[in-house]
């Protein structure tokens, strides 16, 4: 079946087509340079982007895939987690073509669909795996049983996402927003050892309640604390080794906590995605670490790590493949979806 799927839970309106685990087309218009200007993303700002992207970025998709509309077998959308306006425009072009094709509508997770993605990159899943999910409003371990129909979450952030703490201390250090990537690049020229910032809930009494939880707030403000008292006294900020101690104390705790809940579980493949999975030093060391405790881990490129419609029409597409029922055509969005929500 061909599936298309529509992503507008934060800036990026994406359109693509899915057909198996096939990606035909993968059409994203973003709203960030607007957002930029604001130092954060404005929801109003961007539920009108997204309307005003919507039908020109489908007619794109389409036109890109030579696929007529009359060809589209069902329709995936994300009705969460997100922001509540720029997932209502979503939601409603997907239940305004589902009703006029007459063809099925699949609401789906924004969450769950950054691991999905992976599969039109690297092939079907094996039958369980752990996902871990990082971008700028979630840090999830997910114990995946079945992309679509199975996924337990075992552990998140309880403060900050990862994304979130970069772009903070992007903020900061007088980055432009988001400062996550500024930050990679920067930390690329530094030394990850120069600072030992701390990791959170890695202390032997955190082992039982938080093993697979994360915290990212109070290595944000040993960054902020770091830096200030080298301002205070008129010192110069070695930008580049702060950036590269910082991302290595979040990739470390990302990763050993990962690894600890693979082997606990018996789980030897691993999925990263979501937007924060676009940083090199997570990436480094998530292949490094896996590859010596025998864990395949499985990384999209960069393009499918943050937000797209492709992750959204591959959800949609095993969901689909899973026989799972449609959605109601008056389905809501949910901000807070629970990430165990696959569907709705
Ligand atoms: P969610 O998926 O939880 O709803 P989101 O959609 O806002 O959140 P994504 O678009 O998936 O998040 O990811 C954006 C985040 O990823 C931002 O915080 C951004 O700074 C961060 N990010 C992107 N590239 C990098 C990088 N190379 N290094 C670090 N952070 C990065
Ligand atoms: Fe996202
Ligand atoms: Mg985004």
């Amino acid at each position: 079946p061909l599936v298309l799927g529509i992503e507008t839970s934060c800036d990026e309106t994406g359109v693509a087509l899915v057909r198996g685990d096939q990606l035909l087309v993968d059409a994203v218009a973003s709203s960030m340079d607007e957002h930029a200007r604001f130092g954060g993303i404005i929801p109003e700002v961007a539920s009108r982007a997204h309307l005003e992207a919507m039908v020109p970025t489908i007619e794109r998709a389409l036109g890109t895939a030579d696929v007529d509309l009359s060809e589209v077998d069902a329709i995936a959308v994300t009705a969460g987690p997100g922001l509540v306006g720029p997932l209502t425009i979503g939601a409603s072009a997907a239940k305004s073509l589902a009703l006029a094709l007459n063809k099925p509508l699949y609401g789906v997770n924004h969450v769950v669909g950054h691991a999905a993605v992976d599969a039109l990159v690297d092939g079907p899943f094996p039958e369980r795996f752990m996902a871990l999910v990082v971008s700028g409003g979630h840090s999830s371990l997910l114990l995946v049983d079945d992309i679509a129909t199975d996924v337990t979450e075992l552990g998140s952030t309880l403060d900050d996402a990862a994304g979130e703490a970069f772009d903070k201390v992007g903020r900061l250090l007088g980055l432009p927003y988001p400062g996550g990537p500024h930050i990679d690049r920067l930390a690329r020229e530094g030394d990850p050892r120069a600072i030992r910032f701390p990791r959170g809930l890695t202390a032997a009494k955190d082992q039982e309640k938080h093993a697979y939880d994360f915290s990212f707030s109070g290595l944000k403000t040993a960054v902020a604390r770091w830096v200030e008292t080298r301002r205070d006294a008129g010192e110069e900020i070695p930008l580049n080794d702060v950036a590269a101690s910082f991302a290595e104390a979040v990739a470390d705790v990302l990763t050993a906590k990962t690894i600890a809940a693979c082997h606990r579980h018996g789980v030897d493949t691993l999925v990263v995605g979501g937007g924060f999975s676009a940083n090199s030093q997570l990436r480094e060391m998530a292949a490094a670490r896996c590859a010596a405790e025998g864990i395949t881990v499985r990384i999209p490129p960069i393009r499918y790590c943050t937000d797209n419609g492709a992750m959204i029409a591959a959800l949609g597409s095993a969901v689909v493949a899973a026989g799972v029922a449609p959605s109601r055509l008056d389905i809501g969005v949910d901000s807070s979806m629970p990430l165990t929500t696959v569907t709705v």
